[in-house]
């Protein structure tokens, strides 16, 4: 099969805004297209999480840093569709289920209940859509007849995408084929190879029978239940159409979910690229280890929001460069929590009397053109939290105030 070769129609781009693409290792001028009212529109996709159990600042990390571009795009003048899935089909979730002999679907709503609780009090500018797996299933299934349709899929035990039929698998994660294969293998997700299995150990499902007293839903190939990276093809095209602007997640997805998720749409649509820039966030360690679960080193962010103001947590976490590893330590949400204080208090005292927004704050045209600038250069939160943090020094409350609201959305200061 040849590569798709279609390109995009007309890419507009946003002014100074610029982000790092994974895919081309460069920064590009932010992508956006034509709304349907003829202004600019960012369509970003984000990879949510799978509900089944409470959500760590690693979590937290990724969707606030999104949540900063999506509020720097508005303040640009720019108009954000937002969309950001929740896998509640997943074998983590049925898993919880069984354990705690819950049902699957009232774990999932229960925890993306408290996943969106979290991040109101964390002030994030919601997503347009969350789509759930379990209620997109009619567009899912048509993805993989569509691909099985142009011979991009084969049945053995499983319906599988044959990854060779993409050339430029692999130039997303700019992995080999062996360390594609051992990634998989390290996460349990290689499978087998044979007549009766995949044809290629990096060839990855489509759909799948479902095991006993998981959900199954009726489909041309059998009953069964998707693979996990078709979901997000699916979801995001349904909703932000055969291109997206801006794809988004933890960077651990980028292979082999990303890369997946390249091949089969732009091998669904002939149309590259299925994003124009794809922006990775960096991992959240704690205890010298990436935060995960099976590690057991989480630190969850209700207990966070029980300890500390939101605005406190998202200053915290803006003072991570988005692309970059860190390590949570208390102490320096601590220090985080002291400039939060000063904020609050400068926020809640009295105007100067006469002095209106814009006006009376000589310092204000420089602090507010060094946080513009530290954020149009690849969302630099931590640069920009310094200028806060000099508004704050100098009592340049209107200018304090406005970048307050692009890093700390509507999170509370106390
Ligand atoms: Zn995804």
């Amino acid at each position: 099969m040849q590569r798709p070769a279609r390109s995009s129609p007309q890419v507009l781009t946003a002014g100074s805004i610029q982000v790092f693409d994974s895919l081309s290792g460069e920064l590009l001028p932010l992508p956006c297209s034509l709304g349907e009212a003829g202004q600019l529109e960012l369509r970003l996709y984000v990879c949510g999480v799978t509900p089944y159990d409470t959500g760590h600042m690693g979590h937290a990390f990724t969707f606030l840093s999104f949540d900063v571009l999506v509020r720097w795009a508005e303040a640009n003048g720019i108009r954000v569709r937002y969309v950001q899935n929740v896998t509640d089909v997943d074998d983590p979730l049925f898993e919880r289920a069984r354990r705690d002999g819950v049902d699957w679907q009232e774990l999932g709503g229960r925890e993306t209940g408290r996943l969106l609780r979290d991040m109101e009090l964390l002030g994030w500018r919601a997503p347009d859509h969350m789509p759930m797996v379990s209620g997109e299933m009619d567009r899912i299934i048509e993805a993989v007849e569509r691909l099985a349709g142009l011979g991009c899929a084969y049945q053995t035990d499983r319906v599988y995408f044959p990854v060779r039929s993409y050339p430029g698998y692999g130039e997303l994660s700019k992995l080999t084929r062996l360390a594609m294969t051992r990634k998989l293998s390290s996460e349990g997700l290689l499978g087998e190879v044979g007549p009766d299995a995949k044809r290629d150990p990096l060839d990855f499902p489509l759909w799948r029978p479902s095991d006993p007293g998981e959900p199954a839903w009726p489909s041309a190939f059998g009953p069964g239940r998707p693979g996990w990276h078709i979901e997000c093809s699916a979801m995001a095209m349904h909703y932000l159409g055969e291109q997206v602007d801006v794809h988004g997640g933890g960077r651990d997805l980028r292979y082999s979910h990303h890369e997946s998720e390249r091949a089969q749409s732009e091998t669904l649509t002939g149309v590259a690229p299925f994003a124009r820039a794809w922006m990775h966030v960096g991992m959240v360690s704690f205890a010298g280890h990436k935060m995960s679960k099976s590690l057991g080193n989480l630190v969850v962010v209700e207990d966070v929001l029980a300890r500390f103001p939101p605005a406190a947590v998202r200053l915290y976490l803006a003072s991570h460069h988005y692309r970059r590893d860190w390590s949570f330590t208390w102490e320096g949400l601590e220090a985080a929590s002291r400039l939060c204080s000063r904020l609050a208090h400068l926020l809640g005292s009295e105007p100067n009397q006469g002095a209106e927004w814009g006006a009376g704050e000589p310092a204000q045209g420089e602090l507010e053109g060094a946080f513009g600038r530290a954020l149009d250069h690849d969302l630099d939160t931590a640069a920009a939290r310094g200028v806060l943090r000099r508004a704050v020094s100098q009592g340049a409350r209107e200018s304090a105030r406005w970048m307050t609201s692009i890093l700390c959305g509507s999170a509370a200061l106390r």
